[in-house]
């Protein structure tokens, strides 16, 4: 069968609003398509090619960055063009193994946020079972170019029958150790032996009301949300039929302990937790965080490019393809205007998903996008003052997979933004290019990646300042986080926002595009947990809440644009002095691991000050001092808090600008204009 995806045939056929990004760097891809589409079809797996196109195995980077690529490493692509029917199109690595079933789930949100869990002291450590000795009832094998295999047991038996291998799915292994008790082992990144964290597999042949017991046993971190809180994620197919329930929060007697497996830098942890199914004969799926597939961004993405309305504003180009051969794609958001007006405006860039399991940052990213394609009178001024571009999945073939944290070439693209290796990276060479292209022609007011953290609550950003650099309220770094925490006081902490640029994090995407110029560089963080401010305390994210920072941050922008320059003077003084009370927050930064996002990924305040213990004291002596420290440190977070409150309490003191809903943008626009000069004045 020839491969699906004729490369030449998809082009032409483009829907109208979807078109090539800045051909002139398409010029090495396209000729790797030429090369590679008979070969491809050569290798496609004949049966379910049409479902399933494939790519060739694709070959491995050491992680030296300075080895040259040999010329038979060269990526291989299976390209198309996203035309009708191939705009579904998902492209997997050639020797994973697929099933055909598309997985889809409702969205739901709970009528109440979901509280953490408390544990009892009653919970248990189950026994650790060498997995290669248990009945093993699910197994991936991801060796070279073998097929991955599932073991199947009897009909009658009572036995969970476990799958994951569907996009974004994540299980290796599973031991049956007693009639309700299993032992599951994670999937590595593909290619690589590390980053197991992100879970998302399917369980049917149920029985309600029984006491199951999971336990996750090859985390390597050895700080986790689930030791403050987070509980696992369920979805039941037969709640979502009959009574419309999506994703819920699961899991009693939940612990996150350090196993009796590996020793030393190879230390392992386990998660353990007990649940009932709702019920019988049921199929449920378990995961780490809501699940957000390639599937579902190109399902949106077509129903933008097939609105009459949004597609006028929305422009959605191919930035590149993956190594896998996946369309990376970048949205240019603005309003059409005859005037020359719109070559002043201003760019703003989002990306996300550059971390797989960070599942969240699409979330966010999607809140953004309904937001700003939205007919609201806030979604077209910000349309009418700013120019955005956006890559909303920065690393596809590592969200197919199901991977945490790398791409296929299993690498943090997270640290590849100096790297020129554009055919190993080829996402970040792509954007980084991309916004050089927009550096030439228009200034470029923010730049943001969203990611989620495993370690922290709360959402918060990472920024860049120097020490001792000038900062004229304008250009301040620190103006558009407390906008934002403004905006969202009861999911963003300006006080967990950081400004340092460290030496680990020369190559992410915040530092490298700040280097090029753009002050406003950040990485935005939101915990895969929850928050620990004003009402929302100890409850955790649901999507809709996810959805709302997207808004927030809309939110935010409008308002750095409305308040004029002395009110940031005046915000920023305020933060100064409220901050000169409170010990300076990057002096609070606990920000050690190589290993994190663009951020600190050693834990939670407290477990940080666990660390910094004396070892000679004894045990309960340092709980103790650790405890004494954490609450030291607690206090200090609440008066973080409360001058976040204060901040703006000397903004809100003024009338609030309220929008009327039907005007116009530019009614709009010179409603804001006139605000400002009141609030100004009275100021
Ligand atoms: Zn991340």
């Amino acid at each position: 069968m020839a491969c699906p995806a004729a490369p030449a045939a998809g082009r032409d056929g483009a829907s109208p609003s979807i078109r090539e990004e800045g051909s002139s760097d398409e010029d090495l891809l396209d000729s790797f398509v030429t090369e590679d589409s008979q070969q491809c079809a050569d290798l496609t797996d004949s049966v379910c090619a049409h479902l399933l196109p494939r790519a060739k195995h694709i070959m491995l980077l050491s992680d030296s960055e300075a080895e040259a690529p040999h010329p038979e490493e060269s990526q291989n692509l299976c390209d198309s063009a996203p035309a009708g029917d191939q705009f579904f199109l998902v492209h997997w690595p050639h020797q994973c193994e697929v099933i055909r079933d598309r997985i889809e789930h409702i969205d739901w949100i709970p009528t109440s946020p979901e509280p953490l869990y408390t544990p009892t002291g009653l919970e248990v450590t189950p026994p650790y079972q060498n997995p290669d000795k248990g009945t093993v009832v699910y197994l991936e094998e991801v060796r070279g170019i073998c097929p991955l295999k599932q073991i199947v047991h009897q009909k009658e038996d009572n036995t969970l029958i476990f799958e994951a291998r569907f996009e974004s799915g994540n299980l290796q292994k599973v031991v049956k150790v007693n009639e309700f008790e299993y032992q599951l082992t994670l999937r590595a990144d593909l290619y690589t032996s590390r980053h197991m964290q992100w879970y998302y597999f399917q369980v049917s042949n149920t029985q309600a009301g029984m006491p199951y017991r999971f336990t996750i046993v090859n985390f390597t971190k050895r700080n986790s949300l689930y030791k403050r809180g987070l509980r696992p994620l369920l979805y039941s197919e037969a709640d979502a039929k009959k009574h419309s329930v999506g994703w819920r929060r699961t899991g009693n007697e939940i612990k996150y302990y350090k196993n009796n497996e590996g020793q030393g830098e190879h230390q392992c942890f386990s998660l353990t937790w007990t649940f009932q199914f709702p019920h019988d004969q049921d199929t449920c799926y378990f995961a780490h965080c809501y699940p957000y597939t390639y599937s579902n961004l190109q399902e949106y993405l077509v129903a933008i490019s097939k609105d009459p309305v949004k597609s006028k504003f929305c422009q959605i180009h191919i930035l590149c393809h993956s190594l896998a051969g996946n369309i990376v794609y970048v949205l240019t958001i603005t309003n059409s205007s005859k005037s020359s007006e719109v070559t002043k405006r201003k760019a703003v860039i989002l990306t996300a998903r550059v971390h797989p399991g960070e599942t969240n940052s699409s979330w966010i990213m999607k809140g953004f996008l309904d937001y700003i394609l939205g007919d609201s009178s806030k979604a077209q001024l910000l349309r009418d003052s700013f120019v955005f571009k956006v890559v909303p999945m920065l690393n596809p073939d590592g969200v197919i997979v199901g991977n945490h944290r790398c791409s296929l070439a299993g690498q943090d693209l997270n640290r590849k933004y100096r790297s020129n290796m554009k055919k190993y990276y080829p996402s970040i060479w792509y954007t980084r290019n991309m916004i050089k292209r927009v550096m030439e022609e228009r200034e470029v007011f923010l730049y943001c990646d969203i990611h989620g953290h495993n370690m922290k609550k709360n959402v918060f950003m990472y920024g860049c300042e120097r020490k001792r650099q000038v900062k004229t309220p304008y250009r301040n770094p620190r103006v558009f986080p407390l906008f934002l925490s403004k905006s969202c006081p009861d999911k963003f902490s300006f006080p967990d926002c950081r400004f340092r640029v460290r030496k680990n994090k020369e190559g992410t995407g915040r530092v490298v595009m700040w280097k090029m110029g753009i002050n406003n560089s950040y990485t935005l963080e939101a915990s895969l947990c929850g928050s620990k401010l004003g009402y929302r305390r100890r409850t955790h994210f649901d999507m809709k809440d996810l959805e709302s920072i997207g808004q927030h941050f809309c939110d935010a922008l409008l308002d750095y644009c409305v308040h004029s320059k002395e009110e940031y003077e005046k915000l920023l003084k305020e933060q100064a002095r409220m901050n000169s009370k409170v010990p300076n927050s990057d002096v609070l930064d606990c920000d050690s691991s190589s290993q994190s996002s663009d951020s600190p990924d050693s834990g939670d305040l407290a477990a940080h000050q666990l660390k910094l213990g004396t070892k000679k004291k004894t045990k309960t002596s340092r709980h103790f001092h650790s405890s004494a420290k954490a609450r030291s440190h607690e206090n200090k977070h609440i008066q973080g808090i409360e001058t976040q409150h204060k901040i703006f309490q000397v903004l809100d003191s003024k009338k609030k600008v309220k929008l009327p809903i039907t005007a116009s943008a530019k009614q709009v626009g010179e409603y804001f204009r006139q605000m400002s000069l009141a609030t100004t004045s009275h100021g």
